[in-house]
């Protein structure tokens, strides 16, 4: 049996354009910008192929030329697509600027050595390695959102490419006479043109895998989340805040636990009607999240009950957040919603007696029911919000 490079080549075309063309049918039209830029990237994939392999009818032409540097922009935009489905799924990647600017230097280059064999072959492929090679790292870097093993099967197929186009780079750049086309039958050749066929549909395998798990990973988040005011419902909140709980215990850490609640809230539904009152629960949601830092845990209770958990933050902090929020919301509500918005807040401090995230809740409801019947509008205190320090075991006690 002979591999034919020729073959090869129409079988890996064949197969770009029927995967580019079948997964808008599987995938449908309502995508997220990431699963759309993989399909668009498989897109510019097949169209740069289509392009070289027409290039070749008319050798050494202006046609050629032209065809080939069009194929080589489809080939760096199609990675730049791929790059932007990472970022989309997994979140910001390091080296995009890199990746760049290789994408616009890759052609250029190759358009001006178009003349010399060996440099643009060497040029163009070379560069195209390094973009392989940036984009198996992004596709590794550790994520917060998805984190299945499609990063895996990803990260061989774009590791082995870049591997075996850089090889092709080399072999056209100095042994020019072992490879001195597109569809030379050389071994090394031969190997990559069979992997290319592999890897390309591993990499859609790949790329259906995560659109899968994207799907996965938004029906947990909306499980979790509030629709209205996009902070974490009642469930979400069990979850997140009593991790947080539990690691601020185990490492003796402080934590602030604040509950509001709406001033007048009805009031606000009848004057202002419903839509008026998911108004201003929603730019309270807002206001909550933009003072919001790393490791704070916010949530939507009930109705117009919220809670907001301050990690590694005792009373100062917390009391610094009520005050920040009070005084935006004084800005922003009678701007926004075009009356004022109050609330009424109950602190509670971690201390040693809270074993469990539910006792701290209810000291800090206790305290937000003082606030109420003192007049509202205004934050009270538990009688021990104290700092909490960690004795010699790591279990919290209270200094003071
Ligand atoms: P207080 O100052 O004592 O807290 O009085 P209040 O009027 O804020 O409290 P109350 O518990 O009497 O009323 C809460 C109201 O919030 C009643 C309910 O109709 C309204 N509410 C609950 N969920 C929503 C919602 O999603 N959207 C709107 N618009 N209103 C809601
Ligand atoms: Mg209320
Ligand atoms: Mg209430």
């Amino acid at each position: 049996m002979r591999l034919d490079p020729d073959t090869l080549l129409i079988v890996n075309v064949a197969n770009v354009l029927v995967l580019a063309s079948t997964l808008p049918v599987i995938m449908g039209r309502q995508l997220s910008a990431a699963a759309q830029a993989a399909r668009r990237s498989l897109m510019f994939q097949g169209a740069g192929w289509v392009a070289l392999i027409l290039s070749g009818l008319w050798p050494d032409t202006w046609l050629d030329h032209l065809l080939s540097t069009f194929s080589m922009v489809c080939i760096s935009c199609s990675h730049w697509l791929m790059f932007q489905a990472f970022k989309g799924w997994l979140g910001p990647r390091p080296f995009e600027k890199l990746l760049l600017g290789t994408l616009i230097l890759m052609p250029v280059g190759y358009t001006l050595s178009f003349s010399s064999y060996p440099v643009r072959v060497g040029w163009s492929n070379l560069f195209i390695a390094l973009q392989l090679i940036l984009l198996a790292q992004a596709v590794l870097r550790p994520s917060t959102s998805l984190g299945g093993r499609w990063r895996w099967v990803m990260f061989g197929c774009l590791a082995l490419m870049a591997v075996l186009t850089a090889g092709r780079g080399i072999m056209g750049a100095f042994f020019t006479a072992l490879y001195p086309n597109f569809t030379a039958p050389h071994p090394f050749n031969l190997a990559a043109l069979l992997v290319a066929n592999i890897t390309l549909v591993l990499a859609n395998v790949s790329i259906l895998v995560a659109w899968r798990e994207e799907a996965e990973w938004e029906l947990l988040e909306q499980a979790n989340m509030d629709p209205l005011t996009r902070v974490l419902n009642r469930k979400g909140w069990n979850q997140a805040a009593s991790s947080a709980f539990a690691h601020a215990r185990r490492h003796g850490l402080p934590l602030a636990l604040l509950s509001l609640d709406l001033d007048h809230f009805k009031q606000i539904n009848d004057v202002h009607g419903h839509e008026g009152g998911d108004s201003a629960l929603r730019l309270f949601g807002k206001v909550l999240q933009s003072g919001q830092r790393a490791g704070d845990v916010i949530a939507r209770i009930g109705g117009e009950e919220f809670c907001v958990l301050l990690a590694q933050g005792g009373a100062d902090a917390a009391s610094g957040f009520d005050q920040r929020l009070r005084a935006t919301l004084e800005e922003e509500a009678p701007r926004q919603l075009g009356h004022s918005l109050n609330f009424s807040a109950g602190l509670a401090c971690l201390g040693p007696k809270d074993d469990s995230l539910g006792t701290l809740m209810r000291r800090s409801d206790a305290a937000l029911y003082s606030a109420k019947a003192q007049g509202r509008a205004r934050l009270i205190v538990a009688i021990d919000c104290t700092p909490v320090v960690a004795d010699v075991a790591g279990a919290p006690t209270t200094s003071l």
